[in-house]
């Protein structure tokens, strides 16, 4: 029987859903007897006990820290002194800018198996085997991770369903580890564009992304998305250059749409970054001039077109 450890991660008091994605990659990894452990590090880490406990999840472990916000050396710490009383075969985290600040160095330092973006999860027989993408995600590769006992794998969000039926977990605590943070928490800053829509929320999203070309561009796709009732989004280089606020980039670096039904992507290659936000939604519409943009292979239609072309063209079918 073996252990898998999940670390559930919160921003401002609230689960991440890639928390519960954790569960699910957790559930693939499950054999026989194998015990599912979801812990939860923070002042307010009793909070999200409700939240995590989920079917498939044998117990949920509160480490109580002294902030509420994330800190490395405390993650790392109590990580690692899970690690050592649990004995889990694999822990599973987030492939999150949290995660990355402290999952190399605690792999580094215990000798652990590591690896990152990971979107597929598997026993081969007795063997571990994670997937990421390789080489400019031209290929996928499979890694694997000898005579480790031990295997610390950072999961990219959307790349597994969220588990969502109830479960009833047992509930412990664990000590948080004596040892010191170099870290303050002065305040936190929400990205600009605090008080903008929440396109986390919203069903139907018209994004543009690099092949708007240029900040002028950008009304006319502002336009053409009120006309068809839908919020305008973006990709990151648009947000990056300021041509649109933080808060309507959509990916790894910006924000999953979780509502969102229907996607229309304009002038978006469709990285993996960019993917992680919205691979999920149900219909996604690509227009693209590049017949091989990564963007056709999730989208359920897809226009070989100029985005110009079809804006004007839909604006004379809404108008
Ligand atoms: C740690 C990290 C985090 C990141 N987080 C995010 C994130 O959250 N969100 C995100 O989006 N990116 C993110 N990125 C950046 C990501 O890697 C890509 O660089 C980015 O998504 C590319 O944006 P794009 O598709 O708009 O631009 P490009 O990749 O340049 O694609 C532009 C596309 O437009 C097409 N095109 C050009 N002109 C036209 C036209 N007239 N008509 C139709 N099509 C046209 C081109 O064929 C091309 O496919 C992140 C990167 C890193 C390293």
């Amino acid at each position: 029987m073996k252990t898998i450890l999940v670390i559930a991660e919160h921003r401002r008091n609230e689960l991440r859903p890639v928390s519960l994605e954790l569960v699910t990659a957790a559930q693939n990894l499950r054999q026989g007897d194998d015990k599912v452990v979801v812990a939860v590090i923070g002042s307010q880490a009793d909070n999200f006990v409700k939240n995590l406990s989920v079917a498939g999840v044998d117990e949920v472990v509160t480490v109580k820290a002294p902030t509420a916000e994330f800190d490395a050396d405390l993650f790392e710490a109590s990580v690692n002194a899970l690690i050592d009383s649990k004995k889990p075969a694999a822990v599973l985290l987030a492939h999150s800018v949290d995660s990355l600040g402290y999952a190399a160095t605690l792999a580094t330092k215990g000798k652990f198996g590591f690896a990152t973006d990971v979107f597929k999860v598997e026993y081969d027989g007795a063997d571990l085997v994670a997937t990421r993408a390789g080489y400019n995600q031209k290929v996928n590769v499979e890694v694997d991770f000898p005579g480790k006992d031990c295997v610390i794998l950072a999961l990219r969000a959307g790349s597994f369903k969220p588990a969502e039926e109830a479960g009833s977990p047992a509930v412990s605590s664990f000590d948080l580890p004596a040892g010191q943070s170099r870290t303050k928490n002065l305040e936190f800053v929400e990205q600009g564009g605090g008080n903008d829509v929440d396109i986390t929320t919203v069903d139907f999203i018209l994004s543009i992304g690099r092949g708007i070309a240029e900040e002028n561009n950008v009304e006319q796709f502002r336009e053409l998305a009120e006309m068809a009732g839908a919020t305008l989004c973006c990709s990151r280089p648009i947000a990056d250059a300021g041509w649109l606020p933080k808060s309507r980039q959509v990916g790894q670096s910006g924000k999953v749409v979780g509502s969102c039904k229907l996607y229309v992507a304009m002038g978006i290659s469709g990285s993996i970054q960019h993917m992680a936000g919205m691979k999920h939604v149900p219909t996604i519409v690509g227009v693209n001039t590049d017949p091989n943009a990564s963007i056709f292979t999730i989208a359920k239609y897809g226009i070989v077109g100029d985005i110009f072309e079809i804006e004007e063209e839909l604006r004379n079918q809404l108008a």
